[in-house]
């Protein structure tokens, strides 16, 4: 159970939190910090107190896995326990090692006296989950390092290192040796020296020009915050801080946070927040499953993916042979990779000396056989089943037993691909987005025989190149490509019935993301979907073409790379811009289909877009090719742009209402221009709605 010990030391008492891993604030810990202090100030022998945690943390901050109970807010909560704290009768002394965050630095800020190892890391990080300090923090902060710098890191949520505050109230002394040595030290000193029983709550926060200085940081955060309400909560509880009296302030923070928790941008901060948490967990994968060890890598392709992917491991440390076919090809990918390292010193985010560690790590060649001993292969090779055929042949022949053979294929079957061996078992789809080096998502296929230990290997390989891995099955898209279709699709066919290319892109970057459907496919190029436009043609024969999307490619317009698609550029420059020619091509292709334009609203483009997403992400939840609805939003946050403040797909759903959805969607399914049966609501869809219940309930 977690709880803090109490312990003595000479005439100074210890209390140890005890709460791994990172001593969140759990309500055990907080009814130790307060039986700690009452039995240190009933013990006569006691003159000082020390509050300290692990190596590894003084305190993450609150303790997640009390989110959502009661026990959050079980007296004592940390208000009170920071009141003890403060209100001792003898002086308190935080010794702070490892991560002193949140609730933690907030429990620091109530000591008396702080001392800290240099390299602890110190953060008020609450804004990253839509809300603000709440014990203290916003009143304390600015007191001991100023309005300044205090808002900065209450805004920001940054990781300051503990050595920065040197010099300043908020670090008493910085320990270079051991921590509690130097502790008890200092404690026996405020004995001796008969150090006042100092509150930062009673210090005056200083500043030459408070109200021009607000102004200027509300206009400033006002611009950056927009779609979020915190951060400009936060600088009214510092601005509180800085301008009335503590017990005023603290009510500033109390109703601010109060406010905040009931956002619907903090809901949705929160939801990601133990959504990615939740992407690792495999139901039918143990946590204890057994990994393989990956120590060397190798990438076939050295082209766009093949590149990106490289990066990744190399940035990990890990050893990388990256194979192509021809030198030419070889050499620019090489290239490719040692611009990106050349950038990264320019930009000075890594020395020149590191740059050459990392490239030193990478072996090109041009023969398979320099795979022999790579633990694990990566295939991004040319998107055809027939090369990747060829490759997984020649890796099964090639490659050591045990070692992982991935493909990057964004729509082949990885079932398919794994026949291609005699070791199904070991090959998986590992599904990187473009640029691999920066996406931040990894969608890992699971193959109908994909090993156990092969998906653990997969998904713990993610961590270490600082991905987040969401589990899909195995179909047409896996879980990202497969709604974006259907996205898209709606986009493509409000164009035909009467919306411009305009209204459609800015109602959905209105509605938060970064880019329209429209510019989006400019910028990925128009013939990746029109390739994949024509497959389905192939493939479901009857079905509704999209004809304006099609006429544009056939005209060789495919986006930002030809200088023209659903927008011009100009050469060398990305700004899209509206083109007449393709005002006329959607009327003669509307003229061509028999349709009348007529006014679409922006609500009809938003819910159309985004019902499509979430109604294709209840089919793949109904199929099991993914496994909670959480991951989907995962998928959508990293890897698509979707808004996050509003929480993913499944989560926004949740807050419009299933039923609401549900009813919403009910005349989109009489559009005589669509497909029948595509707006048909998911039947999980619709008893979620019915039962009243969240997708993953
Ligand atoms: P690309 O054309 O840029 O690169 C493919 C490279 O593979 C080329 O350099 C080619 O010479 C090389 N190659 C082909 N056959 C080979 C062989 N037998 N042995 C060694 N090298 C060979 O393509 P890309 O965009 O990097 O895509 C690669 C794979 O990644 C495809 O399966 C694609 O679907 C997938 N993918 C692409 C993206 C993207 O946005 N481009 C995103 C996710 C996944």
């Amino acid at each position: 159970m977690s709880t803090a010990h109490y312990d003595t030391n000479g005439n100074v008492a210890v209390i140890r939190l005890d709460n791994p891993p990172v001593n969140g604030l759990s309500l055990g810990l907080r009814q130790g910090i307060v039986d700690g202090i009452k039995k240190a100030e009933q013990d006569s022998a006691i003159e000082a107190i020390v509050i300290t945690g692990s190596d590894r943390a003084f305190s993450g901050g609150a303790d997640i896995t009390e989110f959502g109970t009661p026990r959050v807010m079980q007296e004592p909560i940390l208000t009170t326990a920071i009141h003890y704290v403060e209100t001792a009768k003898k002086p308190v002394i935080a010794a702070i090692s490892g991560n002193c965050m949140g609730g933690g630095l907030e429990l620091a800020l109530g000591c008396n006296y702080r001392v800290s190892k240099p390299d602890a890391t110190l953060a008020l990080p609450e804004v990253k989950l839509g809300i603000l300090p709440g014990a203290g923090g916003t009143q304390r902060l600015p007191r001991v390092i100023g309005v300044e710098q205090a808002l900065n890191m209450i805004v920001s949520g940054a990781v300051v290192p503990a050595k920065k505050f040197e010099g300043t109230p908020l670090l008493d002394e910085i320990i270079e040796g051991d921590l509690m040595e130097g502790a008890l030290a200092f404690a026996r000193k405020v004995v001796a020296e008969k150090m006042p029983l100092k509150k930062v709550r009673d210090l005056k926060v200083k500043h030459p020009n408070p109200e021009g200085f607000f102004m200027f940081a509300r206009n400033t955060i006002g611009a950056m915050a927009k779609n979020y309400p915190a951060p400009l909560k936060c600088l009214e509880a510092v601005e509180a801080a800085a301008t009335k009296p503590f017990d005023e302030g603290m009510k500033v923070e109390r109703d601010g946070i109060k406010y905040l928790m009931q956002t619907p941008e903090s809901a949705a901060l929160r939801h990601a927040f133990f959504a990615e948490r939740k992407t690792s967990k495999i139901s039918d994968v143990p946590s204890d499953t057994p990994t393989r060890d990956i120590n060397k890598v190798g990438v076939i392709g050295a082209g766009t993916m093949g590149t990106g992917i490289s990066i990744n491991f190399l940035n990990a440390g890990i050893p990388v042979t990256i194979v192509e076919m021809k030198q030419e090809g070889l050499d620019r990918g090489v290239e490719a990779i040692r611009k990106v390292y050349e950038g990264q010193v320019k930009k000075g985010r890594m020395t020149e000396d590191k740059a050459k560690a990392k490239m030193d790590l990478l072996t090109p060649s041009l023969s398979y056989d320099d795979l022999k001993d790579a633990d694990l292969v990566i295939e991004a090779v040319f998107e055809e089943m027939g090369v990747k055929e060829q490759v997984f042949k020649t890796l099964d022949e090639t490659c050591k037993p045990g070692a992982i053979l991935a493909s990057n294929t964004s729509t082949l079957d990885v079932n398919k691909i794994a026949s291609f061996t005699k070791r199904p078992e070991d090959v998986i789809g590992l599904h990187f987005f473009s640029p691999a080096n920066i996406m931040k998502l990894l969608e890992v296929v699971r193959g109908d025989k994909t090993a156990k230990d092969v998906l653990a290997t997969a998904m713990k390989l993610a961590k270490t190149i600082r991905k987040t891995a969401v589990v899909s099955g195995v179909c047409d898209g896996f879980i990202g490509n497969r709604m974006i279709n259907q996205y898209s699709r709606e986009a493509l066919t409000m164009l035909e019935e009467g919306a411009s290319v305009q209204q459609i892109d800015k109602a959905i970057e209105k509605f938060g993301f970064a880019m329209g459907p429209l510019r989006m496919a400019d910028l990925a190029g128009g013939d990746i979907g029109w390739a994949i436009r024509k497959r389905l043609y192939a493939e479901n024969p009857g079905m509704k073409k999209n004809l304006i999307a099609d006429r544009l490619c056939e005209m060789g317009r495919y986006g930002q790379k030809t200088g023209s698609g659903f927008y011009k550029y100009e050469p060398g420059n990305r700004k899209a811009l509206h083109d007449p020619e393709v005002d006329k091509v959607v009327d003669e292709c509307r003229a061509e289909m028999g349709i009348t334009p007529r006014k679409i609203s922006n609500q009809e483009i938003v819910q159309r877009c985004v019902y499509a997403l979430v109604n294709e992400g209840a089919r793949l939840l109904e199929e099991g090719i993914a496994q909670r609805a959480s991951d989907i939003d995962m998928v959508y946050l990293t890897g698509y742009g979707f808004p996050v403040f509003r929480g993913g797909p499944m989560h926004y759903a949740e807050q419009v209402g299933l039923a609401n959805v549900v009813r919403d969607m009910e005349p989109f399914a009489e559009n005589p221009n669509l497909q029948p049966g595509f707006w048909e609501p998911a039947p999980l869809l619709v008893k979620c709605a019915q039962e009243g219940k969240g997708f993953d309930q």
